[in-house]
């Protein structure tokens, strides 16, 4: 089958400047335990993947840094050759999806486009607000709009059910408590895998969705975000929950393994996850922590939830799974080592934080920004050190 191809123009790396401060996920802005890794869950407005689209290669989207070259809007000869990172795909089981046509460095942004439509969170959960917004759009996007994946959500019109089919999560990049969702023209075309390459984050001062490569991707690759946060969950439970919330089954190399190393995926995800409900114990073991000898019995805990750690940190990168998952599992070493005032180690486990950070977001990003702020601080309290451990491990930094 010939596949259609129309070429998007992406982003040369070198010449991005992301100037405005970005937020952390969702999912950053609590305390790293145990409890919150397992809310990395469906429960959040991340998109849903496209698994039937029809072959569609213009688009009105307002899309300022990925054009389809040969659009209306652009001829192949605006387009150096070195801006093309990717090229939108027909493929015959997933609908239009997005490949690189070179190699691509992790840290490297690959799309931003601005948002068909965005909504605040006080609007996001109200169909009439979306459809509203949807009739404000010019006819060439509300065409665009309409020929995104539509999981067909009951309940909703064509055009709701679209918004809640692709739309992402902007909670925790904006100011706290001003999350909401947008829905993007090509950030739709990015479906998900298991073992995501490109990590999403919106920029609140451009008002961009962007989309980094977490780790360096091959020419020739579809580029997938992870839509389901349950990254500690073996197979069988990530599609039941990929059929019933997103309409399709993922046939990522986790999902459909076809090599003995991925094999033996289900293998490490449930070593993450008694990884995650050893941690669990020790936060709630540590909760109660009162009385005499507290500090050796505290002591006991928090390497216990460190050697946890540790493990679920192995295990991560064993699977590639390179993205906030270990981004929070960093957050949390640091977090443990600093009550237990190991204070070296806990600027340490920062320092990683900030690095993973800074390829999946940018080193503008609000969240790099509240690494950088917390190491120095670290660095400023190293010296002084203390006996004490906080009353509980929920204490806020
Ligand atoms: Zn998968």
């Amino acid at each position: 089958m010939k596949k259609e191809r129309s070429k998007v123009r992406a982003i040369n790396a070198a010449k991005m400047t992301v100037t405005m401060p970005l937020q952390g996920h969702k999912f950053d802005q609590a305390m790293i335990a145990a409890h919150e890794m397992q809310a990395l869950s469906l429960d959040n407005l991340d998109p849903v993947s496209p698994s039937s689209l029809e072959p569609d290669v213009s688009s009105g989207a307002t899309t300022t840094m990925a054009t389809p070259v040969g659009s209306d809007s652009e001829t192949a000869s605006d387009t150096r050759p070195q801006d093309l990172l990717l090229e939108l795909v027909s493929t015959p089981d997933r609908g239009l999806a997005l490949f690189t046509t070179r190699k691509i460095k992790a840290g490297t942004l690959i799309l931003a486009e601005q948002p068909l439509i965005s909504l605040d969170k006080d609007e996001e959960d109200d169909p009439d607000a979306i459809e509203r917004e949807f009739s404000r759009l010019p006819r060439s996007e509300q065409k665009a709009y309409l020929k995104l994946f539509d999981a067909q959500k009951s309940r909703m019109s064509r055009v709701v059910s679209i918004y809640y089919s692709n739309c992402y999560n902007c909670d925790g990049f904006k100011a706290d408590g001003q999350g909401g969702s947008a829905i993007g023209g090509f950030a739709s075309r990015i479906n998900h895998s298991c073992v995501p390459n490109v990590q999403f984050c919106y920029n609140e001062g451009t008002n961009q969705l962007e989309f980094r490569a977490i780790r360096d991707i091959p020419r020739g690759k579809e580029v997938c975000s992870n839509y389901d946060k349950a990254a500690f969950e073996t197979k069988a439970k990530r599609q039941r929950k990929q059929q019933i919330y997103y309409g399709f089954v993922c046939k990522c190399e986790a999902c459909e393994p076809k090599n003995e190393f991925w094999a033996k995926s289900d293998e490490r995800r449930k070593g993450m996850y008694e990884a995650v409900k050893v941690l669990q114990g020790c936060d709630k073991k540590f909760a109660e922590g009162d009385g005499p000898e507290v500090e050796v019995r505290q002591d006991a805990v928090v390497n216990g939830a460190l050697g946890a750690l540790a493990r679920l940190e192995e295990l991560l990168l064993k699977e590639c799974h390179v993205g906030i998952p270990l981004a929070n599992t960093y957050r949390s070493m640091a977090k443990w080592a600093e009550w237990k005032r190991d204070i070296k180690h806990a600027a340490k486990w920062k320092r990683k934080e900030l690095e993973v950070c800074m390829i999946g977001f940018g080193p503008s990003a609000r969240r790099v920004k509240e690494i950088e702020e917390k190491l120095a601080e670290l660095e400023k309290v190293g010296g002084r050190g203390s006996s004490h451990y906080p009353v509980s491990p929920s204490s806020p930094s």
